[in-house]
């Protein structure tokens, strides 16, 4: 089971100790800094994109300052969980779970609630309130993390990007703005900003983090366009797959007055424009800062800075050379879209299978492929003519590989394709260890009862 809490502006030290000492069957994970006090439809939003949380009944304690005793809240969340059990128990088609409210002040009450709300009545998160020396909601730490975010690009990964920090209180004001009309107009009727532009300087104005999420090879073009509009001390990142170029186009494009620092979340689906983002596509995913050499202290607090953003849209940060970042890609990402694309093109050509057949058959493993070669034709394009270099590179061991196990096939090796394939076997079991895919079979497909 896998126990997700949601953190009402917990101080990190708490959640530190408390993921510490939840009971080890149970795995869980952290979304800093959800603004759920303060902001109820952010809440209800994000629970609506979970979903197995059809209906998640869940109850915020109520600030201690008007509770008005540290003492009472372990019995508070003992009536709420009781009372939350019972009403699923009641409605169990409305309410098929619920989120356990915690006394946070209390840790060792907190742990038995934790053991109680699991065990006993079956909750499926909990929820830990902090609000515990009393502080009023207006004190200056639950401010949002940026006064004003702008983002160049409102597509998949610029959506998602609004919706989770919506979601989570990290930004005060969104700006948006987009090349294309039809977008700007979906921005608008979905509500994802305050301000929409078609022009990216206008909506970089003002701001003080700028997220760029346009196909990797209009990201220079984009720095170039907003540099001189930028404030003093904002920070300028992207979400673009390679990283070289952009380190490059950044240097190159941006003022020094500004905090370029290059990012790129390793999550994605193979759908595009703004409908298809959402608010928890980041969470338990990496994602790979490229810092530039600096090492002044403000450029320094500005990378620790994006990287509380990341990590409160529930991402893990890892800090990465941009060099590096393009090879690992290459083999994780670049060559595996590589191979779907050249594998459903060949399929579609081969004459002596029909189109048919192809379509019939493809639970044989060809549908997998399927999905990954229905990714974006511009972004894909980007991806390859960007990161030449590093593709090529791997590409020519992949050859290599390809051709031993070409020749093992030929000369009836066996023992080699079953010592490959072992090999193979185990690197997708170290994938769903590390929390990166599920271990259903067949990707947790539904599949009819035999
Ligand atoms: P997307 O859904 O196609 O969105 C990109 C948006 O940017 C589109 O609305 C596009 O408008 C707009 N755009 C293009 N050029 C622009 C410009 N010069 N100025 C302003 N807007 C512009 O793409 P995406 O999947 O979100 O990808 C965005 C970035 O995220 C890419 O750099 C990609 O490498 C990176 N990324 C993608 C994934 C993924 O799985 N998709 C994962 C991680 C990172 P038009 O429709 O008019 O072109």
């Amino acid at each position: 089971m896998i126990i997700d809490i949601f953190n009402h502006f917990m101080p990190k030290p708490y959640l530190d100790r408390l993921t510490q000492l939840i009971p080890r069957h149970v795995a869980t994970t952290a979304f800093p800094r959800l603004a759920t006090l303060v902001d109820v439809d952010a809440r209800l939003r994000l629970l609506d994109e979970f979903d197995d949380f059809a209906q998640v009944l869940s109850l915020a304690n109520p600030p201690l300052e008007l509770v008005g005793s540290l003492e009472i809240t372990p019995e508070l969340a003992r009536i709420a969980n009781d009372a939350l059990a019972e009403i699923c128990r009641q409605h169990p088609d409305r309410f098929p779970a619920f989120v356990a409210a915690l006394p946070m002040n209390n840790m060792d009450a907190t742990l038995i609630e934790i053991d109680r709300a699991i065990s006993d009545l079956g909750a499926r998160g909990i929820q830990v309130f902090t609000n515990v020396a009393g502080r009023p909601l207006s004190d200056p730490q639950y401010r949002p993390l940026f006064r004003r975010m702008a983002v160049i690009g409102a597509g998949l990964i610029g959506s998602s990007v609004i919706r989770a920090a919506r979601a989570g209180n990290v930004v005060g004001g969104i700006a948006v703005a987009d090349a294309s009309g039809a977008v700007l107009d979906r921005v608008r009727a979905l509500g994802l900003a305050d301000d929409v532009f078609a022009d990216p300087s206008r909506a970089a104005r003002g701001a003080d983090l700028v997220v760029i999420a346009v196909p990797p090879l209009a990201i220079g073009a984009v720095a170039a366009e907003i540099g001189e509009a930028l404030e003093d001390g904002a920070i300028v990142t992207d979400v673009g797959s390679v990283k070289t170029v952009v380190a490059e186009a950044f240097a190159a494009h941006l003022p020094s007055r500004v905090f370029a620092i290059p990012g790129h979340p390793i999550a994605g689906t193979e759908e595009s424009g703004p409908d298809a983002g959402y608010a928890t596509l980041f969470a338990h995913r990496w994602t790979i800062l490229t810092p530039q050499a600096r090492q002044d202290a403000p450029y320094l607090a500005a990378v620790a800075r994006l990287t509380t953003f990341w990590e409160a849209l529930g991402a893990n940060v890892e800090i990465m050379d941009e060099r590096h970042h393009d090879l690992v890609l290459a083999v994780t990402s670049h060559l595996p879209h590589l191979i779907a694309y050249n594998i459903v093109g060949t399929a579609a050509d081969l004459e002596q299978v029909t189109r048919s057949e192809v379509i019939k058959y493809s639970a044989g493993g060809f549908r997998d492929f399927t999905r990954i070669a229905a990714s974006d034709p511009i972004m894909w394009r980007d991806v390859f003519l960007a990161n030449k270099d590093a593709v090529l590179e791997i590409l020519g061991r992949f050859t290599e590989d390809l051709q031993a196990l070409s020749r093992a096939i030929r000369w009836g090796e066996g023992d080699k394709l079953h010592e490959l394939f072992t090999r193979t076997r185990e690197i997708r079991r170290g994938v769903i260890d590390a929390g990166q895919e599920t271990p259903e079979p067949d990707f947790g497909r539904h599949h009819e009862e035999r």
